[in-house]
């Protein structure tokens, strides 16, 4: 069997303890799986700034474009932001999603149960919280031309936006929910503005259409406002939800927020081709970095995902996610999940604590 090439951009900041941990968690699930697996790295971000000059070196690119996954740490860091705008570390990650085309943003927000004190909402409201929020990442009004801001005849200025989706672009992130339902509790709710936004009226219409292709997966339409209301009133009545680029952004966030930590949360961006890039949702956190005190568990689950989302192999990415669950219930804490009288632990014990968890 050919080997799968993952990627790994371990990036700045805490990028590389946590990439560490993360790949140390790969070796091992592939080890006890047996996965045939070959891990690359490469640079990015302000450490690809220091040795090539550039945040997305051609070499990164072309090793991106090769490989069948790619796990990034996080980019950026004070040293890096009084340089001019194209060599910052943060163009290196635009500019990897950009040119990989990675459409598909997937976001999930699962409340580990020892941690339910950690969410601001009541521990009853969101304790089994397992819910995924698929946003569309490359068009909508971020991305709609016109755009921009004019001076009228009048004298007084006008700023524009244009929110345009084509039917194959909702089509193509609609699959990805309809098939991410079939792997999870089959119940998919897509978000929209339909009794507004004509455009999202194309885009309940073409989920519709959709629907007739996954018959085994409950589809639901909600509008956005209620979608933001129902999330935090009632957050474990969905299973799958997708949205437009804006509508995405901040609900995912809001979704995100209901498990209470960022060193937790994981996300993946797929392109058609099935290449997706797993990465934490945090930033590289220089307040922390090189001490030894950074969560690696966003990391290590951004592995999870990999292994489900772009290698199929569902087994080992629930393999992965239990030894978290287990480490979490051993009452096992890094700093910023951990509350009054919690001993806390090290980057590289939380990682040795999932390994040994897994075997
Ligand atoms: P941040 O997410 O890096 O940090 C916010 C706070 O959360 C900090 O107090 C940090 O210590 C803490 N934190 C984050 N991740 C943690 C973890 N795994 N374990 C424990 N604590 C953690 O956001 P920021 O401070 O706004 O940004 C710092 C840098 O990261 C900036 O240069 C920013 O541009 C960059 N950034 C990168 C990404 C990315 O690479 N995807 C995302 C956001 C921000």
């Amino acid at each position: 069997m050919q080997a799968k090439r993952v990627l790994t951009l371990a990036g700045d900041g805490i990028g590389p303890e946590i990439m560490q941990q993360g790949t140390r968690v790969l070796e091992a699930i592939a080890k006890k799986f047996d996965l045939p697996l070959q891990i690359e790295t490469a640079l990015i971000g302000g450490a690809a700034v220091d040795v090539e000059g550039q945040p997305l070196p051609e070499s990164t690119l072309a090793a991106a474009k090769q490989s069948d996954a790619i796990l990034l740490g996080a980019v950026g860091g004070p040293q890096w932001d009084t340089l001019p705008r194209p060599q910052r570390p943060e163009q290196g990650l635009l500019g990897i999603r950009s040119q990989l085309k990675l459409f598909a943003n997937l976001r999930p927000a699962l409340l580990f149960e020892p941690l339910a004190s950690a969410s601001s909402l009541k521990p009853e409201v969101v304790a089994g919280l397992d819910l995924l929020i698929i946003r569309e990442l490359t068009g909508g009004i971020y991305f709609g031309q016109p755009r921009g801001v004019e001076t009228l005849n009048d004298g007084e200025r006008e700023g524009f936006n244009t929110y345009r989706y084509r039917e194959s672009e909702i089509k193509r992130i609609g699959h990805v929910a309809f098939q991410a339902a079939q792997r999870r509790g089959k119940k998919l709710c897509s978000v929209d503005k339909a009794n507004v936004l004509e455009v999202t009226g194309l885009w309940r219409e073409v989920m519709n259409e959709l629907a007739a292709e996954y018959p085994d997966v409950e589809l639901t339409h909600m509008y956005v406002d209620n979608a933001a209301m129902q999330l935090v009133r009632a957050p474990k009545q969905f299973d799958v939800m997708v949205t437009g680029n804006m509508f995405g952004d901040i609900l995912s966030d809001e979704a995100a927020m209901l498990t209470g930590s960022i060193g937790m949360l994981p996300s993946a961006s797929l392109a058609e081709s099935g290449l997706g890039m797993y990465e934490p949702c945090h930033g590289s956190a220089p307040d922390i970095a090189g001490q030894d005190k950074s969560n690696p568990l966003a990391m290590i689950l951004s592995v999870a995902m990999m292994l489900r989302y772009s290698l199929q192999y569902p087994e080992a990415a629930a393999a992965i996610e239990q030894a978290v669950a287990d480490v979490l219930t051993q009452g096992l804490r890094t700093a910023d999940i951990a509350h009054d009288g919690d001993a806390i632990i090290g980057t590289k014990a939380m990682g040795e604590a999932v390994i040994k968890a897994l075997n």
